[in-house]
């Protein structure tokens, strides 16, 4: 099998700086030996609460920030090592779509101007024909073309998803990442944009990362699910692996506390204590133990690895191996 995308080791570093000189004092390690992969074609889930470090992988994996380290590959070259020029090129492939569409919309451009603006952009089409494909773009979101002088303020917030997602869609890319796209929509809306971007998948061949907080948000559309706990990856499965055998203890803490219909799995509510802990200042260990139920001496002084139970499930817990 070949990955559309390989992400090996991700780390993105801030650091702490203090005082007039701006002196260095310590380290945010929001994204932390983050590896995983997309195939094409499916919709990996990456699931966290927020501060964990998803949309910062997101981000970094499109160099919208650059990653302190590690690597990502995307079709087979790492696209860590690419110049602003190749950049470029690679961009058209990845595309974004944003949580706020209202925020991500330049508020005096017409949908037609917003639609159009990558294609122009990367220097692509006639004016003519670049009109052409701005229609062809709403009406495969289902937005209506008489629509098309009108400005992001004019639009509920499904229909503005659904510009945000016309421009994603706008230069063919193969992978979009979707930083929370339904989280500021009400629920009637959300399934409606989910179903659109699953039939978009379904008609373009595309590849999602589908980042949200909530687990129960992303099992309808996930293939496969990451879960990210304070910078790191705990836990990746197939939807059935992960929902039906979560092995993690954070994951099966955030499964309880979702309503998802399996009558096989334990319904007790788990309440973990305490706050997420700070990521300037990380917990040793496995950084889930101050807050996990089953931690043991050896979590405290050791970080568990991610390793491979079997399938496609992978874990980072001393519980196992
Ligand atoms: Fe809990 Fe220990 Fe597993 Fe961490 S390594 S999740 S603290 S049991
Ligand atoms: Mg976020």
């Amino acid at each position: 099998m070949s990955y559309l995308l390989e992400v090996k080791g991700l780390c993105k570093h801030f650091p702490i700086k203090k005082g007039v000189l701006r002196k260095t004092v310590g380290l945010v390690k929001a994204v932390d030996q983050v590896s995983f992969y997309v195939k094409p074609g499916e919709t990996f889930g990456l699931v966290g609460e927020s501060g964990c470090g998803k949309s910062t992988t997101g981000r970094a994996i499109l160099r919208l920030i650059e990653p302190t380290s590690g690597q990502i590959y995307f079709e087979g070259e790492d696209i860590v090592k690419l110049s602003r020029t190749h950049l470029r090129k690679a961009r058209r492939d990845m595309q974004m779509v944003f949580q706020d569409p209202y925020a991500s919309l330049n508020p005096r451009m017409t949908v037609t101007e917003l639609i159009e603006e990558p294609l122009q952009v990367h220097g692509l089409y006639s004016t003519k024909e670049r009109r052409e494909k701005v229609f062809e773009l709403m009406e495969i979101v289902g937005l209506n073309r008489s629509y098309h002088d009108r400005y992001p303020h004019e639009f509920s917030g499904g229909q503005r998803q659904r510009i945000g997602i016309a421009r994603a869609l706008a230069l063919q890319p193969k992978l979009i990442i979707a930083d929370e796209p339904v989280s500021a929509l009400d629920v009637s809306i959300q399934s409606q944009v989910v179903n659109l971007m699953e039939d978009l998948q379904e008609e373009f061949n595309l590849s999602y990362i589908f980042i949200a907080h909530d687990l129960s948000v992303v099992r309808h559309i996930s293939d496969r699910v990451g879960v990210m706990y304070l910078g790191r990856m705990v836990e990746i499965g197939t939807k059935q692996e992960l929902y039906q055998e979560p092995a993690h203890p954070y994951t099966e803490a955030l499964l309880s506390a979702v309503p998802i219909p399996n009558p096989k799995a334990k319904r007790e509510r788990i309440v973990l204590k305490g706050d997420v802990p700070s990521p300037a200042n990380p917990p040793t260990g496995c950084a889930f133990h101050p807050r996990c139920p089953k931690a043991f001496e050896r979590c405290m002084q050791e970080r568990p690895e991610l390793i491979h139970l079997g399938g496609e499930h992978y874990v980072a817990c001393h519980l196992y191996g």
